[in-house]
């Protein structure tokens, strides 16, 4: 814990972190070696790990990378992190991220991006760029981030770690900051396969704190890490590796591929003539659900109130307009205009239509292989600035990742190379409840 406090200190260029809690990592870290003696200790007793500062930590700030929560200090843990604590596992603060997990760059962060350890005028990917950060930069050896669209795999990929977004429901959502609660999930960020299978193991399960936690069953992720992939049947969805994909990504993510042929993986070609609608289809409903959502920060419940409010009205508009940024502005004004009346037949309930319809493009192809492979974002790390004046250009980030999150299956990023010295991910998505197999597969590349 020491070692990993003392560096993180050492790199406060890369911004991967809003809060570091050193004082109560000590405590915990402290606590862990009295359970190592006592011989009660998990996989993760003593082991530092850092959250995502969207999950609500008791007495330690949860800002949600927005100026609205800069001074919000939870009255209660997420599930997540009291599983952590139960574990026995150090947290060494909370990450950069994001406003409200809105964007693929980190750039929307009230507390400015976190910088890509690879080459430090680059992104490192959003919205969980602070934690794919610190653990492509030895900040900590595992970290939490959430997906709504892409936002665990496409910063897992661009800084050449491992991330892994769970089925909808595996992981519960109890005390993280919903932001389009259909599409949200936790899930693990971390060196290695065989890492995330510990971190998953010690947040999944079922809560009866959140609704659409799922009551099934958690396997023994580290069990099956090792298991052949002879006959691994591969699809390749040719909506993938059409002529978009630029031309080195796509000879990096076939070396990757290949590298499974040789381990005796079958691969074949499917359609998901669907696909194309995810990006606008997705605009929509989380963009309606973050409008809803975020109704809540109000000036009165949480987070920042803004100086002498003349009326209600003015404290409400002032409130909002002074502590909410551009992007999150945009969501929410989208979101309340696809919602409105007149209008909802024609956005929102046309893109549940479509939502479904990409579901059904998964279930089919799930049906004839065992796993979908693919690129997860169209380039390498971009440079700071360079899509932050075009939104269009940002929401296409999220092309290969954001249709999973619609069916709400798992998925997994994986290094799979470099290009130009910045990394390369490949994308494994794979059936619903089935990390194990994505786990086993991420872990054999090694
Ligand atoms: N980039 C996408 C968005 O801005 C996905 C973000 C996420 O997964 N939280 O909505």
């Amino acid at each position: 814990t020491q070692a990993f406090l003392a560096r993180i200190d050492q790199h406060r260029n890369l911004n991967a972190f809003v809060t570091v809690s050193a004082e109560t990592a000590l405590q915990q870290a402290q606590a862990a070696d009295q359970r190592l003696a006592a011989g009660n200790a998990t996989a993760l007793t003593g082991i530092p790990i850092a959250q995502k500062d969207i999950f609500c930590t008791l007495g330690i700030k949860t800002s949600c990378g927005s100026k609205m929560l800069d001074n919000f200090i939870a009255p209660y843990d997420a599930t997540v992190v009291d599983k952590f604590n139960q574990a026995g596992a150090v947290c060494l603060g909370k990450l950069n991220m994001d406003e409200f997990a809105m964007g693929s760059s980190n750039e929307t962060s009230f507390y400015g991006p976190a910088r890509n350890p690879w080459n430090t005028d680059c992104v490192p990917g959003g919205s969980s760029g602070g934690s794919a950060v610190a653990v492509a930069a030895r900040l900590a050896p595992a970290v939490t981030g959430t997906d709504t669209g892409g936002s665990i795999r496409q910063p897992a990929a661009l800084c050449g770690i491992t991330g892994l977004k769970p089925t909808y429901g595996r992981v519960s959502r109890y005390g993280m900051i919903a932001y389009a609660s259909s599409l949200d999930q936790g899930g693990p960020m971390a060196r290695s396969a065989e890492d995330a299978a510990l971190l998953l193991q010690a947040m999944a399960g079922f809560d009866p704190k959140d609704s659409t936690s799922v009551d099934q069953p958690v396997p023994d992720y580290s069990a099956t890490l090792n298991d052949s992939l002879q006959g691994l049947k591969i699809g390749l969805p040719k909506q993938f590796f059409n002529s978009q994909l630029d031309s080195q990504m796509a000879a990096t993510i076939q070396a990757a591929i290949a590298e499974y042929q040789k381990l005796g993986a079958i691969v074949q070609e499917v359609d998901m003539p669907n696909l194309e609608l995810a990006i606008p289809a997705y605009y929509v409903i989380a963009s309606a659900e973050c409008s809803s959502n975020l109704s809540r920060y109000d000036g009165v419940r949480f987070g920042y109130r803004c100086q002498n409010p003349a009326d209600l009205t003015d404290l409400y508009t002032r409130s909002r307009g002074e502590a909410f940024g551009a992007e999150v502005k945009r969501r929410i004004l989208m979101g309340t205009y696809a919602l409105s009346a007149g209008y909802y037949d024609a956005y929102y309930l046309k893109a549940q239509q479509v939502r479904r319809l990409i579901s059904d493009d998964f279930k089919r192809a799930l049906s004839e292989v065992d796993v979908l492979m693919g690129p997860v974002t169209p380039g390498t790390a971009f440079k700071i600035g360079e899509k932050t004046s075009d939104p269009i250009q940002m929401y296409l980030e999220d092309i290969y990742t954001i249709a999973i999150n619609l069916a709400g299956l798992p998925a997994l990023s994986l290094p799979a190379g470099f290009i130009a010295g910045l990394p390369v991910g490949l994308q494994v998505i794979g059936n619903y409840f089935n990390e194990a197999k994505l786990l086993n597969i991420g872990h054999r590349y090694q």
